[in-house]
């Protein structure tokens, strides 16, 4: 049991590495809850592990959404008591022309894939700076520090993704509050494995740089991120984690 005694709030935690980091938290014994916009799929979750035992509570929104998001974070945090550790997960790709891409497009993208992160700091900072303790896990990815071709502006959000990180763990640290951020390289989950599969021969070139010749599972990224949750990390503060198989120790 790493997390006793703890409240985990995820975003985006209804399917793919969010949902491995519901249960991942849960069986390590903290009482989790998690907010996404697919609300069929956030009830199954929370129906199948409060079935076997945990706590755990599902609200339905919309990261993008202040509003939303505050009611449903007022709504949990009703149940399961004030909030020691955040994930904020929730994140989608983007594929877009730089010319064609309109405002819209560039602020619904940044909305989820960025300012989600200050949103839920905004609600979950209060209470653990009065108890002088935290923590908070940001889900970017590789492509945080190098990216990949038609993915504009996705690796802009996510090198931004790391500077909050860092701003955060700075301006906490007096809190007691640590601040850290996870890269998975490709992981797969459904959203990976269409994109695999949408170009002949895009699963085997991907497959042929992984250094370990497979690509990752969701609970190999949960895994790390219950670290960084937990006490053993308690002197981990600033830090990207990579959990990318070794691919970004490649060149070419
Ligand atoms: P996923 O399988 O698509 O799961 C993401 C979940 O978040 C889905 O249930 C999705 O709902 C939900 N969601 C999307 N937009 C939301 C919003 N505005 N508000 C609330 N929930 C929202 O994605 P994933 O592959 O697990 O990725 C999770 C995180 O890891 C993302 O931040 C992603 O950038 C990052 N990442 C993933 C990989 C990878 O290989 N999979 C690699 C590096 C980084 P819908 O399905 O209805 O949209």
């Amino acid at each position: 049991m790493k997390l006793p005694g703890e409240h985990i709030f995820v975003t985006g935690g209804a399917k793919g590495i969010g949902a491995a980091i519901v249960l991942d938290c849960a069986v390590n014994g903290a009482k989790v809850s998690f907010v996404d916009i697919d609300e069929t799929a956030g009830k199954k979750l929370e129906s199948e592990l409060t079935s076997s035992g945990h706590k755990v509570s599902f609200a339905k929104a919309d990261v993008a959404n202040f509003e939303q998001l505050k009611s449903a974070f007022g709504a949990l945090v009703s149940k399961l008591g004030d909030v020691t550790g955040v994930v904020n997960n929730a994140g989608v790709n983007s594929h877009a022309d730089p010319v064609k891409m309109t405002d819209k497009e560039w602020d619904d993208f940044f909305a989820i894939d960025m300012k989600s992160i200050w949103l839920t700091a905004k609600l979950a900072l209060p209470a653990m700076r009065k108890v002088n303790k935290g923590a908070i896990v940001n889900i970017c990815s590789i492509h945080g520090r190098l990216t990949y071709p038609n993915f504009f502006p996705y690796g802009a959000a996510k090198s931004a993704v790391l500077g909050l990180t860092r701003n955060l763990a700075l301006d906490e640290g007096k809190f007691n509050i640590r601040v850290n951020a996870v890269s998975p390289g490709y992981i797969l989950t459904d959203l990976t494995k269409s994109w695999l599969k949408a170009e002949s021969g895009r699963e085997e070139r991907s497959l042929s740089i992984q250094p370990s010749g497979r690509m990752g599972e969701p609970s190999e990224v949960a895994k790390v991120v219950t670290f960084l949750l937990s006490e053993k990390a308690s002197f981990v503060s600033g830090a990207d984690w990579a959990v990318d198989g070794g691919l970004g120790a490649r060149s070419a």
